[in-house]
């Protein structure tokens, strides 16, 4: 089975081709900067004799649906297909499924529809998947096609965890409500733990922290989450490369009548001027920490705030599980950065959480075990892989969809 995972923003499209008797990759690639003059498209893939090969294409590409047909020519160039009507399946990650979605689902015109409702809660990313979706149902009719929600994961929050403490209209009226993100990391992880330790994942209860650009943690109970640090939007939470994470949200009114920031300005501000970058003007982790051990004070801080809102969470999670079997740290900075895994369970004995200092700087593209034998709640790295998860759960609704025609 051949299932092509599509991850479409709104001026880019990334692209992996799984094949799922082994789950080798069969080619990746991106085609970026849609719409621009100087758009690029990329494929890379294994020839025959098993070596990385690479073709690039720079020329304008208007729209989607000219990107589509560039993927498409690239994955037939490459002889990863011949057709794209030899795929058994394509998934669609979508970012934002709101109360509407809670497991992945095959595409129809219902869903289409809704996935455009839910634009509004999704601005940046739902009408790129969109488009996406729309174009590809088009040039592939005959192969099934599932969307897969970052949001779904967390459907199994309780109220409690999901309310925000203002009026109750505006969560009837609005679906005002926490939604949570990055959900297909965070269930690949929490898979991935609960084989390292020898457990059903109904029975795992585990923290998971998903640490890259953006970052969210999740707090995961019987192998389902019920609870997570980002929100309506993925602006709340942790501190981010440029996203604020929690705040008062008393300082934008204050921004607001004191500097006269409009909605727009606040908006960018907490998104994409904020975080590390807002701290230190730099929002690259590898960055931040070189600037730090050369003596930077501002980078010191930035990943000081950084490495202490993790540790805050951790210790909130902790309370909220009860019992805590392990701590996985995924993502970019989660599973290289061993300095921020250090920091941010520094202390934390009393939890039950000791790290080992020499497994901590050990590197693997496996799950590795960084937390002393003897610590009650095992601390692990797991490399995250979305694309497999999406392509993972694309197989699974479309055989269960082709049992049910039968
Ligand atoms: P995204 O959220 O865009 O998928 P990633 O998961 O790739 O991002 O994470 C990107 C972050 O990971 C960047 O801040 C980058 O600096 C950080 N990172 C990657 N490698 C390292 C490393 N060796 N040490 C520290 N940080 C790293």
């Amino acid at each position: 089975m051949k299932i092509l995972v599509l991850n479409a923003g709104s001026s880019s499209i990334k692209y992996q081709l799984i094949n799922m008797e082994n789950y080798a990759v069969i080619a990746n690639g991106l085609i970026e900067q849609i719409g621009e003059n100087s758009s690029l498209a990329r494929i890379k893939y294994l020839d025959k004799e098993g070596a990385e090969q690479k073709i690039e294409h720079k020329l304008p590409i208007p729209n989607h649906e000219i990107a589509l047909k560039l993927m498409s020519a690239l994955l037939i160039e490459s002889s990863a297909i011949h057709d794209l009507n030899d795929l058994d399946g394509i998934g669609h990650r979508v970012v934002q499924g709101g109360s509407s979605f809670r497991e992945p689902v095959i595409v129809d015109e219902w869903v289409a529809s809704e996935i455009e409702r839910l634009i509004p809660l999704a601005p940046l990313h739902n009408p790129g998947h969109l488009a996406g979706i729309k174009v590809s149902l088009e040039q592939s009719p005959s192969v099934p096609q599932v969307v897969v929600f970052d949001t779904a994961f967390h459907a199994t929050m309780p109220p409690h965890a999901y309310m925000y403490a203002i009026p109750y209209h505006y969560y009837e009226d609005l679906k005002i409500r926490r939604y949570g993100f990055h959900g297909t990391s965070h269930r690949f992880v929490a898979k991935e733990a609960a084989k390292f330790m020898g457990k059903k994942l109904s029975q795992l209860n585990a923290i998971t922290l998903h640490l890259g650009n953006g970052a969210s943690v999740s707090a995961i109970q019987n192998g389902q989450s019920v609870d997570t640090s980002m929100g309506l939007t993925p602006l709340e939470g942790l501190m981010m490369g440029t996203r604020s994470g929690d705040i008062d949200p008393a300082v934008l009114f204050y921004l607001a009548r004191k500097e006269g920031l409009d909605i727009e300005t606040l908006d960018r501000v907490l998104n994409k001027e904020s975080g590390l970058k807002g701290i230190c003007g730099i929002n690259d982790m590898r960055e931040v920490g070189q600037m730090a051990e050369e003596g930077n004070e501002k980078a010191q801080l930035a990943l000081d705030m950084f490495n202490y809102r993790i540790k805050k969470y951790i210790g909130a999670y902790s309370a909220a599980l009860g019992r805590v079997d392990c701590i996985v740290f995924t993502g970019g900075i989660g599973e290289n950065a061993h300095n921020v895994r250090a920091k941010s369970c520094e202390n934390l004995q009393n939890l039950g959480i000791e790290i080992d200092p020499i497994l901590n700087q050990k590197r693997s593209s496996r799950t590795m075990q960084i937390s002393t034998k003897e610590s009650p709640v095992t601390v692990l790295v797991i490399p995250t892989n979305e694309e497999l998860e999406i392509a993972l759960q694309t197989q699974e609704v479309i055989l269960a969809h082709k049992q049910k025609l039968h």
